[in-house]
Parts: structure tokens; sequence; C-alpha cells
């Protein structure tokens, strides 16, 4: 981390758990814990929790977000949800092209960075996230990969609204396996994706943005993790769900 160039953000991306009323519960418990926290938390929850976990947060120094969006802002898609019904209800972050919204719902490069611009023009924050197959990594390409899939994502957002751009590097390998890459992986990965964003918009902006590291962040190794320069915190799946640990690794990223 480097605190004083860039924000450092905790985010829980629950997927597909909880309900409304466990969500309310969730974020009445979480508040107190996390109320000293230096760093951005963020809870991404299923779109039927948000309701629930806006009224829970407020007063508090948590901030809701989706898991996802459509890229048009109205129409015949039935069952997708547009930016601007999320910014309506408050909702302040938009994850993107999460590894499993690639993989089981055909999402690519430029159907995030269609989803990127239209979350940014309704006001959202993006958590953009990026990541390599372990195929990819074993043929030593995840660098060009996740700088390829930055840029692509990125396509025609200007350098201003940078500003509301975080980028979460997952390794999909790491990705709720238990696995995780280590510090050093995950600070050279970090380092590419950061690169990739210089390369287009210059390395004074580059320095500000955040990139967070995903793949079984935990209580144990957040630390190590969150240690590394380029590591501006995390995104966190299976460890968010539970408030010991989510909160033990907000104090990580707050130290
Ligand atoms: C995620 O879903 O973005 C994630 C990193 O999950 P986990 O922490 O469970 O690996």
């Amino acid at each position: 981390m480097n605190t004083q160039l860039r924000r450092t953000v905790i985010a829980g991306n629950w997927k597909m758990n909880k309900t409304p009323s466990e969500t309310t519960a969730f974020i009445k418990e979480l508040a107190p814990c996390v109320a000293d926290a230096t760093c951005d938390v963020v809870c991404c929850v299923p779109y039927v929790c948000l309701q629930n976990a806006i009224e829970a947060a407020k007063g508090t120094n948590i901030k809701i977000g989706a898991q996802n969006i459509h890229f048009e802002p109205k129409g015949a898609y039935t069952g997708e949800i547009a930016a601007d019904m999320l910014n309506d209800l408050g909702v302040e972050y938009v994850i993107i092209g999460h590894s499993e919204r690639r993989q089981y719902f055909a999402e690519t490069d430029e159907t995030c960075n269609k989803k990127v611009l239209a979350a940014l023009a309704a006001g959202l924050k993006v958590i953009l996230c990026v990541g390599e197959h372990k195929e990819q990594r074993l043929q030593g390409v995840t660098n060009e990969l996740v700088g390829m899939q930055t840029k692509i994502a990125l396509q025609n957002v200007k350098a201003e609204d940078l500003k509301n751009v975080i980028i979460a590097y997952e390794p999909v390998w790491a990705i709720g396996t238990g696995l995780t890459a280590t510090a050093e992986q995950a600070d050279e990965t970090n380092g590419a994706v950061r690169a990739a964003v210089a390369d287009v918009y210059g390395k004074d902006v580059a320095e500000t943005v955040t990139i967070q590291y995903g793949g079984s962040m935990n209580a144990g190794n957040a630390d190590e993790l969150l240690a590394k320069y380029h590591v501006d915190g995390g995104l966190i799946g299976g460890a968010s769900l539970k408030v010991p640990d989510f909160t033990s690794i907000v104090k990580s990223a707050s130290k």
C-alpha cells in the first residue's frame, strides 16, 4: 500500500450469499467493528439485499456496492439492472468483470468496457476485475494479459474519471480455492496493471489508482499481501461473509 498516493479499499464480494434480513443483521454487527478503519470499507451484496444494506449502513463508514450491471440505460433486457437504478437506490460501487461473470455469463473485455462506461456515466464507482487462468500463468503471459484486459476495459474512460475506478487483480486460480498468489506475485502483477494504466494515462495518474488483490485473501495472509507497494486493498469473497474475518482484514489495511 502507499497510503500517501492512493486510497486503500477493502471490499467484500458476497456473491450469491445472504438474504435481505441476514444482510441487515450482518451490516449492523460489522459497523462498530470497522468504525475506526482508515481504509474504505465496502460490501458488495446481491441486488435484493441492496436496500437493506443501504439502510443498515446509514450513519456508518460502510459503503454499499452491487456485483454487476447491464450496460444499457434501459430497455427490453428481462432480468437485468441498469446503473441509474443502482445510483437512485443509493448504491456507490459496482463490481465489473468478475471472473465468475466472465466464466458463467460470457462477459468479455468488450462488455466490461461498456459496463465501466455506463457505471461511470451514472455516477457509480467501479471495481474492475482482471486476472489470469492457471494455464496463462504457467505460459508466462500473466502481465501481458492483465495489461490487455485493463486497457480494453478502460477504452474511452477519461483520465478524470479514473478517480472512480478501482482495479482488482484476481488470479482466477486463487478465487475460492484457498490458493493465494504469493505477496511477490500479487505485487508484481498489480505493478503490471499499474504499468498498463501508465501506458495510457501516464505514470502520475497511474500512481493514484487503487489496485486491489483478490483471491483467497483472509485474516492470516492479509498483512503480508497488503504490505506490498502495489497492493492497495483487497476484494474478498469467502472471508467477507464472517464479521470477525472481514474485520481482521480491515484492521490489517488500517495499520
Ligand atoms: C472474489 O470472489 O472476488 C474472491 C476473491 O473470492 P475469495 O476471496 O473467496 O477467493
